[in-house]
């Protein structure tokens, strides 16, 4: 098998190709060393369709970007994809991608660009890759990001250099267990930080705790922020308990791995104080130890365009490139 996920060579001096893979959106990019996206390119996903379909809409992305006039000067390609990934196999099995089991992007997306070198990361991974070139992790040799969406994912920086682990996955907080004995989770494990962090499950544990929504009907997690900004203490019970699963998660691997930051996104982030002010309390009473105690959480910094950022920089721009 052709080695394609070796460690990109460094583009230079063209810009790299990022793709961001998720069950909602395919999102590409020609993205520059200094992290300016100089095209762009985005389908809807067909999630529910056959594992082809949606490899035509990637490829479909491709085309539009390859009609740019700077294709020709772009090295290499980076994908940041929903997970699970396998990046030693260069596959992806996006969970709300069903028709994508085992599925050779890697492979697909390599022929796709004319044999471009292709680097394969998940999207939590992306996220931490965009933060710590960009972002709000910029400048720490060892950070955690965490994306804390319908899921709660993750990704690590160690020894200034991004860790995405042999397949793609370290720093994978959402499923690790924090509640012995708590709920069961999807992922087949029990008391995950997920299952109690997740957007849905906030929504969830609000409205089981008697939190109604308003005329509109809207019953998301923001809808939930919303009605603890307004002071519902149902609302606001919900976002500090996902704070606490939030905070034992970040302590763990704080003790684990000794990262000085945590960099919060994802949509459940969008909450603001709601949920990063009980998250730093929390953090408190569980980070005691003296090396762990420094920690510091903060919202993340690269926006909407962090998984395509992401994906340039695994791509050989920033953490894992000789100039960082
Ligand atoms: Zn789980």
């Amino acid at each position: 098998m052709p080695r394609l996920t070796d460690p990109a060579p460094r583009p230079s001096p063209g810009p790299v190709v990022a793709l961001d893979i998720g069950g909602t959106k395919i999102a590409g990019a020609l993205v520059d060393g200094e992290g300016r996206v100089l095209a762009r390119s985005r389908r809807p996903t067909p999630a529910r369709e056959d594992g082809e379909t949606v490899m035509k809409a990637v490829e479909a992305v491709l085309g539009e970007l390859a009609a740019s006039p700077l294709w020709e000067a772009a090295g290499a390609v980076g994908i940041g994809s929903a997970g699970p990934v396998d990046a030693s196999r260069g596959t992806v099995s996006p969970v709300n991608v069903p028709g994508w089991r085992d599925f050779p992007l890697v492979e697909r997306v390599h022929r796709a660009t004319g044999g471009r070198p292709v680097t394969l990361v998940g999207d939590g991974v992306a996220m931490t890759a965009a933060e710590h070139w960009l972002g709000a992790a910029r400048g720490h040799d060892n950070a955690l990001c965490l994306v804390v969406s319908t899921g709660v994912g993750g990704g690590l920086v160690l020894g200034g250099r991004l860790h995405p682990g042999p397949t793609g996955n370290a720093g994978h907080l959402g499923h690790i267990s924090v509640d012995l004995d708590g709920e069961p989770c999807a992922c087949g494990g029990r008391g995950c930080v997920e299952r109690l962090a997740g957007g849905p499950h906030i929504a969830r544990r609000a409205l089981e705790n008697g939190w109604r929504p308003g005329p509109d009907g809207d019953a998301s997690a923001a809808a939930v922020a919303a009605a603890a900004r307004a002071g519902d203490p149902v609302a606001v019970a919900s976002f500090e308990r996902a704070a606490q699963a939030l905070a034992a998660g970040i302590a763990a691997t704080a003790a684990l791995v000794e990262v000085d930051i945590a960099v919060v996104g994802g949509g459940v982030a969008g909450a603001g104080e709601v949920l990063f002010g009980p998250l730093r309390r929390s953090l408190r009473s569980y980070a005691t130890l003296s090396f762990v105690r420094n920690l510091t959480v903060v919202p993340a910094a690269t926006g909407t365009d962090a998984g395509l950022l992401g994906a340039a920089a695994a791509a050989g721009w920033a953490s894992s490139g000789p100039d960082s």
